[in-house]
């Protein structure tokens, strides 16, 4: 995950990020070339939280085999929000925080 400054335009790596913050769900950080703090846009931060919820919580029933005849179901819809959330921390925009 390499998210670009809204600010600066540059890449920032994550080895070079000094500062961060946890606010709730949502991650913010320091640019290091400009110091402007960035977080993820909101609506995608609480989509990419739902989708590690949902793949969390469709295993557990699977482990634990409760409504097994939907285990399929459950696999499916797992595997849809760790997707919809790998697409967000590879692609989702980056916001400056003001
Ligand atoms: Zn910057």
């Amino acid at each position: 995950m390499k998210p670009t400054c809204p600010s600066c335009q540059n890449k920032i790596n994550n080895r070079d990020i000094k500062n961060t913050n946890k606010k709730g769900m949502l991650f913010e950080f320091e640019c290091p070339y400009c110091q402007t703090w960035i977080h993820l846009n909101k609506t995608l931060g609480v989509l990419k939280t739902l989708g590690v919820s949902l793949l969390l919580i469709t295993s557990l029933l699977n482990i634990f085999s409760i409504k097994s005849k939907y285990s399929s179901i459950f696999s499916t819809v797992g595997f849809a929000g760790i997707f919809i959330a790998m697409l967000i921390t590879f692609f989702g925009k980056h916001e400056e925080i003001k």
